[in-house]
């Protein structure tokens, strides 16, 4: 069946009050479109999950650093609605920019101590806009289960250590990474490369999972051993490899916890992010 696509704030408010009237949990999937199988995981788990499934597919200009990539997003709703439909979602949010910011923002939500390193420190910006969107998208749809890819590793951290230090009164359940029979992960940005930087890109992975053979050497070697894996693909610039700490995402010279290993890497002008 075809979900409702709720563009107003104030209607997908009703859809959600009656359906905890009816007894049912709540669980959102946030989203930026172009909905693929990554997403579709998150989907399942909240359909699995809650009673009902909202899936908010909004291109949130305040966490873009760069306007050619805001610009270049792909915007492809139709095709969103319908893949929500295909996994029984009750109502896809798709406000336009004027609704969620009629007034440019004069108030934000920061997490400097996990925003600083990996892709913050390359994207200037970039996860104050995303914790303020997923701030105002928790009030908008009150869940009591959101979705988060484990993916997009630093984000979930943030997200998660805002929702214990601002008191949201919901739980957060991360999804596993979603990849290609190749190993890459899928991305929406996956789109744009182009045949020949498809057949490159899955050495990031390649690099990721050599990097974790090499753990035990310690965090030094891990790294180096990923570098070595990725300098074997030229084209393939790496932005940033680290090996961080799983709760502070902070990079670490020893082992004494979970660990992530987290790359950001670009092929021509488009940039993937992965982590192990
Ligand atoms: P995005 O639309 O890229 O902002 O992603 C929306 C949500 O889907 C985020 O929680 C992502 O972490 C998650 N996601 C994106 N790609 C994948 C993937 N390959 N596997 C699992 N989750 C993903």
């Amino acid at each position: 069946m075809t979900p409702e696509v709720a563009t107003a704030i104030a209607r997908l408010r009703e859809r959600t009050a009656e359906a905890r009237r009816a007894g049912k949990t709540v669980g959102c999937v946030p989203t930026m479109g172009a909905l693929h199988a990554g997403h579709g995981a998150l989907i399942d788990c909240a359909r699995a999950g809650t009673g009902f499934v909202v899936v908010t597919v909004f291109v949130n200009p305040l966490q873009f650093d760069r306007r050619d990539d805001y610009d270049a997003y792909a915007r492809v709703l139709e095709s969103d609605v319908a893949f929500c439909g295909e996994r029984g979602v009750d109502v896809v949010f798709a406000p336009p920019v004027e609704e969620m910011y009629p007034q440019p923002s004069a108030t934000f939500v920061d997490v400097p101590p996990l925003a600083e390193c990996l892709c913050g420190k390359f994207r200037t910006g970039h996860f104050r806009g995303v914790a303020t969107v997923v701030a105002k998208l928790f009030h908008i749809v009150e869940p009591d289960f959101a979705y988060f890819g484990e993916k997009d590793a630093q984000q979930l951290a943030i997200v998660e250590r805002m929702v214990r230090d601002l008191n949201f009164p919901l739980t957060i359940v991360p999804v596993p990474t979603v990849r290609e029979p190749d190993g890459l992960a899928l991305s929406s940005r996956n789109r744009r490369l182009t045949p020949e930087e498809r057949r490159i890109a899955p050495v990031l992975y390649r690099a990721l999972r050599q990097a974790r053979a090499t753990l035990t050497d310690g965090p030094g070697a891990a790294r180096q051993a990923a570098l070595d894996v990725l300098a074997g693909e030229p084209s393939a610039r790496v932005e940033y490899l680290e090996v961080v700490d799983a709760g502070s995402m902070h990079p670490v010279d020893r082992i004494q916890g979970p660990v992530k290993i987290a790359a950001a890497v670009w092929l021509g002008n488009t940039r993937l992010i992965d982590n192990v």
